[in-house]
């Protein structure tokens, strides 16, 4: 732990120093942990109640905290230390009765309501951690005001009853009064859990689930698990947002390939996963208190998507790096099978947060198949949404014409990388950006998938004025709720020998689709998603479709062949095509159009980029309705200028802007000029 803070204290050192003066390194307060009530019910299975939201406590930032909208917390748990601060004293308002713990676990938890008054209001809800082996004094903060709900993760309590003491502190740090504190724990059983490749026989990392205490799963942790750089903390585990995950209880850990833990005596539930393409294993065992427990658990493949090609990816990891902290990354990228974790620094028009020490191939790092690629989220407004930059060859930011994307995209364009735009271009008004962007061609990509769920209109609308842009997936861990590594990951196929280079090169060409569960084929006249199928006369094309699900995750329910935004074939799972369903089918196509195959499972989905078929010479836009959707395009240029002008400030913005709105319109002019060539509706 101590070693875990100091590395962390060096890295934000680090971290200052790379932001030289005029640019500010991330604060070091942040929300870090937020919880809902489903999280919490790991913690205390029998809480009902609404959402409880915990954040990490900082007095520094008190003020705004408390003023926050993260305020209310209610939780329905018989067990609460309640504590009354009356002048300058301090009593329990009756005494407490703890629940019994496990000697030596991790991650248990006690809830400590501080208030000043018998019926407080809603409580402020903190996180407080306490390692029982770090001293048998519990130090918690508190500012008179408003009550605060300490949810104290207590870890390794020895066992046998121990007096500890609760000691309460002002902002200051000045002590207001002590209370005793007795834990009691119950002897522990002991296991050890190696984690291998079955082929290999070689330790392999993956996540880990380790429940106890029987079907009221409670989470007990493991003492070397991989530390995630969690803003500024590092923390060892994390809710996952996973509709696969077997267990209600979405808290769990990276596994290096083994580790140890102390678990309560009874049944133990054990979850492994290591992504899409392996077995889950789900397993439940008894073990005694005071015994000793190995267990060995071999992971075996469904199936290989890296060795057909396709690489898994997220592209939107903000992770800070300064080069000694890649070997952990690298651990819990492999520990969910993510090949390619876009690692990115993150902008705004102030400021830079997650700072990348290098770019391209300096600032990549590799084990085996699996590796960090630096990029960046930056510009980022609320005016044209966010930006993604990927392969740039140096940070692109440029505070006085920070509204002008195009002009980043340009540079790392230039620098042989690609652009486009996060969160589905429609959050942070990016289909103000899209309408900019995509006329001018600097748009290559749209991260679609997010949350796990498809996001496709900004998408569709580019493919339906014809447009080439590819769908990718990020997680945009760790900001929101549960948002964790490769949560809604995409594929893109490498055609060489893999590499950053071979990824980049293989996503310019938008040979992608993205899925968090279905292994997709998709070829259209021989062609990948992302090609353009050239033909001189109208007539009909090929399609080939398989789709295979890992059956340990889902079951396949529909396949569904997408043709200029509508669903034109479906085909439905029938009884033994659950793992895998296959369609060949002749399309007519009596104009250019695109066709893209979307993978409904059970709780997982995918969806490919389009391939773009293009009938003597026509773009493959939809022509029906094409007038009135550049219309709105171009509408959301005038929108655009009218936000800058009434909301960002400098001149320089506009003037920045203004020649990029200017060209954008052109190009819309030529764009119905083209499109007056063609008949509307065939
Ligand atoms: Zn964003
Ligand atoms: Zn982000």
């Amino acid at each position: 732990m101590q070693r875990l803070v100091l590395r962390a204290a060096l890295v934000a050192a680090a971290l200052l120093v790379c932001a030289g003066a005029r640019l500010r390194a991330q604060t070091a307060w942040m929300w870090t942990h937020l919880w809902g009530l489903p999280e919490l019910q790991g913690y205390f299975p029998r809480a009902t109640g609404t959402a409880f939201v915990a954040a990490d406590f900082s007095p520094r930032r008190w003020p705004e905290a408390i003023s926050g909208p993260y305020r209310a917390g209610v939780l329905d748990w018989p067990e609460v230390v309640r504590v009354r601060v009356r002048d300058g004293k301090v009593a329990f308002a009756k005494p407490p009765a703890l629940p019994p713990l496990v000697a030596g676990m991790r991650h248990q938890a006690i809830l400590i309501e501080v208030a000043e008054s018998d019926a407080p209001d809603a409580a402020f809800p903190l996180l407080h951690r306490f390692d029982a082996r770090d001293g048998r004094v519990l130090r918690l903060s508190f500012r008179s005001g408003a009550a605060h709900l300490f949810l104290v993760e207590v870890s390794a309590p020895p066992p046998g009853t121990s007096a500890f003491e609760l000691a309460l502190e002002d902002a200051a740090g000045k002590e207001i009064g002590r209370l005793p504190l007795p834990l009691e724990a119950g002897p522990a059983a002991h296991l050890h859990v190696d984690v291998v490749d079955a082929t290999t026989k070689k330790p392999t990392p993956a996540r880990v689930g380790l429940y106890g205490d029987g079907e009221r799963l409670r989470f007990t942790g493991a003492a070397d698990a991989i530390a995630i750089p969690v803003f500024q903390d590092l923390v060892s585990e994390r809710f996952v947002r996973d509709p696969t995950w077997p267990v209600a209880n979405h808290l769990a850990f990276a596994c290096r390939g083994s580790f140890d833990a102390d678990v309560p005596p009874g049944r133990v539930r054990l979850v492994v996963k290591k992504g899409a393409d392996w077995k889950l294993v789900d397993e439940s065992f008894e073990v005694a208190a005071g015994e000793s427990v190995t267990k060995s658990v071999a992971l075996e493949r469904v199936f290989d998507r890296a060795a057909e090609g396709w690489y898994s990816a997220d592209d939107h990891v903000h992770v800070g790096r300064d080069g000694s902290n890649d070997a952990d990354l690298l651990a819990w990228t492999q520990s969910e099978d993510v090949h390619v974790a876009c690692t990115m620094q993150m902008g705004d028009s102030t400021r830079l947060d997650f700072l990348q020490y290098a770019w391209q191939e300096a600032g990549v790092a590799r084990a085996g198949d699996h590796l960090l690629l630096p990029g960046q989220e930056d510009p980022r407004s609320g005016v044209r949404g966010h930006a993604l930059c990927l392969w740039n060859a140096v940070t692109h930011w440029d505070a006085k014409r920070y509204l002008a994307y195009e002009l980043p995209f340009d540079a790392t364009r230039a620098d042989g990388g690609l652009t486009g735009y996060a969160h589905g271009a429609s959050a942070w008004e990016g289909a103000r950006g899209l309408a900019l962007s995509l006329p001018l061609g600097k748009c290559d990509l749209i991260e679609v998938f997010n949350n796990g769920a498809l996001d496709l209109d900004g998408i569709y609308g580019a493919w339906n004025l014809g447009y080439r842009v590819t769908p990718t997936g990020g997680s945009d861990f760790p900001y929101g709720r549960q948002r964790s590594l490769g949560d809604s990951p995409f594929f893109v196929k490498v055609e060489r020998k893999f590499s950053a280079q071979e990824w980049i090169d293989g996503l310019r060409a938008g040979h992608a689709y993205v899925s968090n569960g279905p292994l997709v084929d998709f070829e259209v006249d021989g062609a990948l998603p992302g090609d353009v199928v050239s033909k001189a006369a109208a007539g009909a094309v090929e399609l080939k479709v398989r789709a295979r699900v890992n059956p340990t995750l889902d079951a396949l329910k529909e396949i569904q062949l997408v043709v200029n935004g509508d669903v034109v074939v479906r085909k439905s799972a029938a009884v033994g095509e659950e793992s895998e369903l296959s369609l060949t089918a002749t399309l007519d196509a009596p104009s250019s159009r695109w066709i893209a195959l979307r993978v409904e499972g059970q709780r997982t989905v995918a969806h490919t980029n389009a391939v773009h078929v293009q009938i003597a010479g026509e773009p493959s836009w939809r022509r029906e309705g094409l007038e009135a959707r550049v219309a709105a395009f171009e509408a959301k240029l005038d929108e655009l200028r009218e936000a800058v002008v009434a909301t960002f400030g400098p001149k320089e913005q506009e003037d920045a802007l203004e020649p990029l709105l200017r060209a954008a319109k052109e190009r819309y002019a030529e764009l119905r000029a083209q499109a007056a060539k063609f008949p509307p509706a065939r």
